[in-house]
């Protein structure tokens, strides 16, 4: 499987909008892997792994054709993964789609589903998944997971439990272990450490890539739904004592907010054991 990350950046991108502190205005300078647009990803040319709002630059710089892709993996709502108003140009007048062809599904939690019904067509179509379910997705085995993410101390709709603490989900919000021709890849974002029930079912499925949430770089900070460096390390350390990463294994940090974020070179001393992703980075296993 061949993985393409066409945006390594969180909501706000990197250097971020409206932003002058003191990364922003060095990366600005820099140019090159310190540019960083929002969050999303493409497997094997076809199969598309959130749609937030630089995805149509994504699209031109990578010479991709999103005519083409029938399934789109969405991670959660939140604005950066899923821009539903340029998902709806797939409707006829904004795109000629010729007659007769498969409608673009997209695979996502139960928030997903409300958010399209109100521009599905016969070009757009939605298929509910549940974490821990299976699904076919053009030959590929598609289990989406429990994030810890959309969560917040107050209010919301479902209280859960993380490292003792009681937390409100206001969406459920998945990353996707997918596998095909016995590889397994792990696509993490958003998410904080994994709960008790993740880690259960990934053990002994051994992964050949990992990719992880890095939003908080090298920051250590007390909030719950994304992870840093120091939770990155730890997650592939109990990875590893569960049979489920091995020294093989290729683990990627992704998804960085300007707020954590080091010059390049020295987020990849951070995480040596790391491929730090920037726009354009493609890993194959
Ligand atoms: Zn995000
Ligand atoms: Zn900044
Ligand atoms: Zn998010």
């Amino acid at each position: 499987m061949k993985l393409q990350y066409l945006g390594t950046a969180a909501a706000e991108g990197a250097p971020a909008l409206f932003c002058r502190c003191a990364f922003c205005q060095y990366a600005r300078r820099a140019g090159s892997r310190e540019i960083r647009t929002r969050s999303g990803a493409m497997l094997d040319g076809r199969i598309k792994i959130d749609f937030g709002p630089d995805s149509y630059k994504h699209e031109l710089d990578n010479g991709l054709d999103y005519s083409a892709v029938r399934s789109l993996l969405i991670t959660h709502t939140h604005e950066d993964h899923f821009d539903i108003e340029d998902i709806a140009l797939r409707r006829p007048t904004f795109a000629h789609i010729p007659e007769g062809e498969p409608p673009m599904t997209l695979y996502g939690n139960e928030r997903v589903g409300e958010r399209l019904a109100g521009v599905k067509s016969d070009w757009l179509a939605f298929r509910r998944v549940k974490p821990f379910e299976t699904v076919d997705v053009e030959g590929y085995a598609v289990t989406p997971l429990e994030a810890v993410h959309c969560v917040s101390r107050d209010g919301g709709l479902w209280p859960v439990t993380f490292e003792g603490r009681t937390l409100y989900r206001s969406e459920e919000a998945l990353f996707y272990l997918i596998e095909k021709d016995g590889k397994r890849l792990l696509y993490a974002h958003d998410t904080d450490e994994f709960t008790p029930t993740d880690m259960e079912f990934l053990a002994g499925r051994r992964l050949d890539l990992v990719s992880l949430d890095c939003t908080n770089g090298r920051l250590d900070v007390s909030y719950v739904g994304h992870m840093g460096a120091t939770e990155n390390r730890r997650v592939r350390e109990r990875l590893i004592a569960r049979g489920a990463a091995d020294e093989r294994t290729v683990f990627v940090a992704n998804h960085f907010s300007h707020n954590g974020l080091l010059p390049y070179g020295e987020l990849q001393a951070l995480l040596p054991d790391f491929l730090i992703a920037y726009d354009g980075m493609t890993v194959e296993v």
